[in-house]
Formats: C-alpha cells, structure tokens, sequence
C-alpha cells in the first residue's frame, strides 16, 4: 500500500472474542485497513507462556479467533492472516534480540507483575520474556506502526529500545516502530473488574440472547443506589459504562435520567440487553455460517502466512548477515 504505514498486531488464540476486544481493538483495526499495510498475527507461540500444558487446546483457540476476526470485519483480501509458530524466524529473532536486553529491564515492565501477582502464573522465563517475542514480532516484518491501549505502551517502548540497540551496534536495520494510541475506554467486564477471560466475567462476540440477557442483568451498577427514584451515580456504574460503549446517542439523556432518578436500573439494564442483542445479531450469524466451513479458515490462515513468511526470511537473512552468523 503505497505511502501507508505497515501495521503489526495480533491476539493469542486463547479462545473466542469477547465484547472488550470488539470495542477496545477490533473495530479499530477495521478501520485501520483502510489506511494501511495490516498484518494480524494469530500469536499461538505467545500463549505456550501461560498454558504450556494445554497446548492441543490451542488449535481449536485458532479457528475462534479466525472466525471473530472475521466476523468484526478484519478482511483477508486486504490484510495478511499469520500463523505465529509457522513462520520459525518470529523464534529465531526474539533468541537473537534477547542478547540485547537485560533481566532486570523485563522485570520492571508491569505486565510481568500483574501477571504474576494478580493471575498466579508462574515466573517462567518464557513468560519474562514475553515482550521480546513481541518486539520479534513486529520488527521481523519492519511494521513501523503499533496499535495500541495505555497499557501496551511499555511493550512498544521495549520494540523501540531493542530496535535502536540492533541499530547502533550493527547497522541501521530496523524502524522504530511508533504507537497508534487507541483512545476508546476499556469496557469494565461484568463484574466491574478489568474484562478479562481469566476472569470469566466477559460476555462473548457471538453470546447467545439468553446468554446476554444473563450477563447484563448480573451487571453491577451503582452500589449506593437502593431505590429506582433515588439519584444515580453513572459513572460508577457498569452498565452505564455499556451504554457509552454501544448506545453513545442516548448516553446523555440516559446520564441525565440516572442523575434525577428518573430511571430504574432493571429498566436500564433491559434496554442494554435488547440493545446488545439487536448489535450482536451480526456476529453470530457470520460466525455460523464460517463454523460450517472450516477448511476455509485454514486456506485464509495459510495463504497469509505464505505471504508473509519470504518477509521474514529476508529480514533473517540480513540480521544474520550483519551479525556474522551462518547464513
Ligand atoms: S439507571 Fe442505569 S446508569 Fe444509572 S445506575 Fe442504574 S443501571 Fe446504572
């Protein structure tokens, strides 16, 4: 794509899509196709960091991801589909670029320590060094732009260090690569908590209506409110917080009947879920209709990897070049 930016970014197969990934990443990188050279990585060798021992799981994560992906509107005609673990220069690199960063570098980066504080995962050194296979990934392919929320921009600080590092002692090779900050509000998970799978509190892209009903009316909302006719508080409030996310026209009325009380939260949480299941209708229709066919996102899958993997190698060829290893 002439004069565009080339985009790297990615999900570890860990399952289906949920709401926050639609909201926070996947409408983004929709657009994001329009203006630029996309490469999505299906990071399956990522997910080997927390759940090595439940790697047959992962091919089936694959599929999931493919069909959420496709279904939010990520289109394979014009961006590339890569399989992480089938093009081998992704592992080669990060061993490489693992010589030019330090031990206590890695350990101040906070994704490590939520981690393995709030998560329990094992400190591993493949999970510490998680952020150099990132870096691997995005500079195997020269992506010079990375999309991004707040809390991935330490991750692309790291490309940018490891990047100008390589550069200085070998010869100008790599782009640093800038960040394409998202500024979409993360969407709270139903529990008011950080959405996260881990935390089993996300309601999925293709939620069935009974499924999302569930979900929306075990929502918290606003903790000191008792009665319908007392004022609310949306800002605290996890439905409100929905509302923004899919129902932004009626936000400010929606805000203003809260604050007045002149609103019942079971009547809010109702028209979200209505709401949700018009929205979502899409998503599970497509996605139906892609789990019919699987074959189909395999060839999707492996014509993008074959795209992208002689991409790989030249740049293996030439960092090996420049630090006098075997060719
Ligand atoms: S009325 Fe709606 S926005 Fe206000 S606290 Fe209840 S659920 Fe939240």
């Amino acid at each position: 794509m002439e004069g565009k930016g080339r985009i790297l970014t990615g999900h570890r197969p860990t399952g289906p899509r949920h709401l926050g990934h639609l909201v926070g990443t996947l409408e983004n990188w929709a657009r994001l196709q329009d203006d630029h050279e996309c490469f999505f990585l299906i990071a399956d060798l990522h997910v080997l960091t927390t759940d090595y021992t439940h790697p047959q799981r992962i091919r089936s994560s694959i599929a999931e991801v493919l069909m959420d992906w496709l279904a939010a509107g990520l289109d394979p005609e014009r961006s590339t589909f890569v399989l992480q673990s089938a093009v081998r220069e992704h592992a080669e690199l990060a061993l490489l670029f693992s010589m030019l960063i330090t031990v206590s570098r890695l350990e101040r980066n906070p994704a490590y320590k939520e981690q393995v504080r709030e998560l329990g995962l094992t400190a591993s050194l493949g999970l510490l060094s998680y952020p150099v296979l990132q870096v691997a990934d995005i500079l195997v392919y020269k992506a010079d732009t990375v999309p991004v929320g707040e809390d991935q921009l330490p991750h692309v600080e790291i490309t940018r260090e490891i990047a100008r590092r390589f550069n200085s002692l070998y010869g100008q090779t790599f782009p640093e690569p800038k960040s394409l900050l998202s500024h979409v509000p993360r969407l709270p998970g139903i529990d008011g908590r950080t959405m996260h799978t881990s935390y089993s509190n996300t309601i999925p892209l293709f939620a069935s209506p009974a499924e999302i009903e569930r979900a929306v009316m075990s929502m918290i909302t606003d903790p000191a409110r008792i009665h319908p006719t007392e004022p609310g508080h949306p800002e605290v409030c996890t439905i409100f917080a929905y509302h923004q996310a899919f129902n932004r026209e009626m936000t400010p009325q929606i805000e203003e009947d809260c604050r007045r009380g002149e609103m019942g939260c079971v009547q809010c949480k109702c028209n979200l879920a209505k709401l949700l299941r018009e929205q979502l209708e899409p998503f599970r229709r497509i996605r139906q209709e892609l789990a019919a066919c699987p074959s189909y996102l395999w060839d999707i899958l492996e014509e993008g990897t074959a795209r992208a993997r002689p991409i790989a190698q030249t740049t293996m060829e030439e960092v090996r070049e420049k630090m006098g290893l075997s060719k």
